[in-house]
């Protein structure tokens, strides 16, 4: 990247990448986040410089925890800045806009949304006060990395505030289509928004085409040009690179830990108490897009379908707390607590099998990775994500190569691993029971094909492939550099090749 490798680095996403929690003896607690996208970032801004700039994630303000920050930033290698917010903008910034109108449309969901007016002034005024924040940490040389659908307005913001620097954002999570985006009572506000970063990322081909299509029928005058993984979009008033970037995880470091002493013994002992039949694990956040109930109600329908199954295959579903402040959430746990309930009591022996085995809980890293070793087969039945990291997890942990993955083609993750993956339609309740059974019937040889062509991909396009391949997007001269990656062609759901 030659000079321009030196260019300072300003990331700024709606958390900070550590967490700050108050210690018994008043102490401010620090801990490191554990996702893959800190283990990514944090060696490029300690190579190039920069400075990280979030919410602490904190409810309390004030020097003491601004102290707490700066000193894990030292520690860290590079500056940490907080952007505090109090009680009203953290309900109707992130409770309110981000989560009760922003994930539910965009993953496709416009009847759970809360269009509450006040939400989208706090939203504007929140982002006003990241930029302030990016303003006061940045020079016109540096690049600002903004993440996340928190976020979308920063870049506008800033331009306001007069920053000239160069500016890209990146969406975790889908972009819908045309219909769903322009429910949003203020969707052409947000498109120019967008419009004000110099590269838009995308998880999905599909995500970017939604994206530009959006801006076709909203926006005069939309000129596309290239075709490659990432494309120049002009419109009246910009120009910016456009791209589709899959999020990926750290694939070696998954695999190692893996095959570690510790993870074995924790899936022998799964082993243990669940004897004498396959395991198929199911790994989510209590979220409505994950598609929870109508797995279970797949499971179900599998047994009944298929007697042959009966005792020999357990659901492992583990659901890990989230948003449990939002009623919705609440809701859905009531449903899976109830599902559960239902199928465990129709099949259940005494003393023998249990159809599903439910954790309601955040694991421990080991855990997590003993839950992946010990399954045989993975049930990733999302009803829409953006990319879906746990189903990349689970195949870089399959190191015998030996187990089935079950993909919902609305995932992300989809487009990649439809090489190996059976993708399924979560709705088809019959379908991925009957999809179960074949993963339950498939030959060894099958399997270790399958499972060897997904982890070939995901090792190839790991987290650490993902940030050089945005970064480049963002000072490349010449675009041909960046053709499409033969595996992420897909361009619509529907369109994918069954093996
Ligand atoms: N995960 C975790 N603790 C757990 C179970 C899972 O931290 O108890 C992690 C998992 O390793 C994965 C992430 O949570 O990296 C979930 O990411 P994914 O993209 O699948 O879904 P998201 O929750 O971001 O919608």
């Amino acid at each position: 990247m030659g000079a321009r490798a030196r260019q300072r680095l300003v990331v700024v996403s709606n958390r900070l990448p550590f967490v700050f929690k108050r210690g018994k003896g008043g102490r401010w607690r620090i801990e490191r986040g554990s996702g893959g996208l800190v283990s990514a970032l944090l060696p490029v801004l300690r190579n190039r410089g920069g400075s990280w700039i979030g919410w602490p994630g904190a409810a309390e303000t004030g020097p003491d925890l601004e102290r707490a920050v700066t000193a894990a930033g030292a520690e860290a290698g590079f500056a940490l800045k907080p952007v505090t917010l109090d009680a009203r903008a953290v309900h109707e910034f992130y409770q309110g806009f981000s989560n009760e109108i922003i994930w539910p449309l965009f993953h496709g969901l416009a009847s759970l949304c809360n269009f509450e007016p006040s939400y989208w002034s706090t939203y504007k005024e929140v982002n006003r006060k990241f930029a302030q924040v990016v303003m006061e940490d940045s020079a016109a040389s540096d690049f600002i990395w903004v993440h996340d659908y928190h976020l979308m307005g920063v870049a506008a913001e800033l331009r306001g505030l007069g920053c000239r620097a160069k500016a890209g954002f990146f969406l975790h999570i889908p972009f819908p289509p045309p219909d769903v985006f322009f429910i949003l009572p203020w969707r052409l506000t947000l498109l120019h928004s967008l419009l004000q970063y110099d590269l838009l990322g995308f998880q999905t081909m599909r995500d970017r085409r939604n994206f530009i299509q959006c801006l076709r029928e909203l926006v005069t005058d939309v000129t596309v040009q290239g075709k490659g993984q990432v494309v120049t979009v002009a419109t009246d008033h910009r120009t910016v690179r456009v791209g589709g970037f899959p999020i990926s995880i750290d694939y070696n470091a998954f695999m190692r830990q893996a095959a570690t002493d510790d993870v074995a013994r924790r899936a022998q002992e799964l082993h243990r108490l669940l004897p004498r039949r396959k395991l198929v694990l199911g790994v989510d956040r209590l979220d409505y897009t994950k598609g929870i109930p109508h797995r279970l109600q797949a499971f179900r329908a599998a047994l009944e379908r298929y007697p042959d199954l009966r005792e020999r295959m357990s659901l492992i579903q583990v659901v890990v707390p989230s948003r449990e402040d939002i009623p919705q959430y609440h809701q859905l746990k009531t449903r899976i607590d109830q599902l559960v309930g239902q199928i465990n009591s129709s099949y259940v022996r005494p003393g023998g099998w249990v159809p599903v085995w439910y954790v309601y809980d955040s694991l421990s890293r080991n855990d997590l990775l003993a839950y992946y070793r010990a399954a045989d087969i993975a049930l990733i039945t999302p009803l829409r994500d953006g990319m879906n990291l746990v189903a990349k997890e689970y195949c870089a942990c399959s190191i015998e190569e030996e187990c089935v993955l079950i993909l919902s083609e609305f995932a992300g993750a989809a487009a990649q691993l439809q090489n190996g993956a059976l993708l399924v339609n979560p709705h088809d309740i019959e379908g991925v029971a009957d999809t179960l059974h074949r993963a339950f019937t498939m030959s060894d040889e099958e399997r270790r094909a399958r499972m060897r062509r997904m982890r070939r991909s995901i090792r190839e396009s790991d987290i650490f492939w993902w940030v050089d391949s945005f970064l480049r997007a963002a000072i490349a001269k010449d675009l041909s550099a960046f053709p499409q990656p033969e595996s992420h062609v897909i361009e619509a759901v529907p369109d994918y090749v069954p093996i």
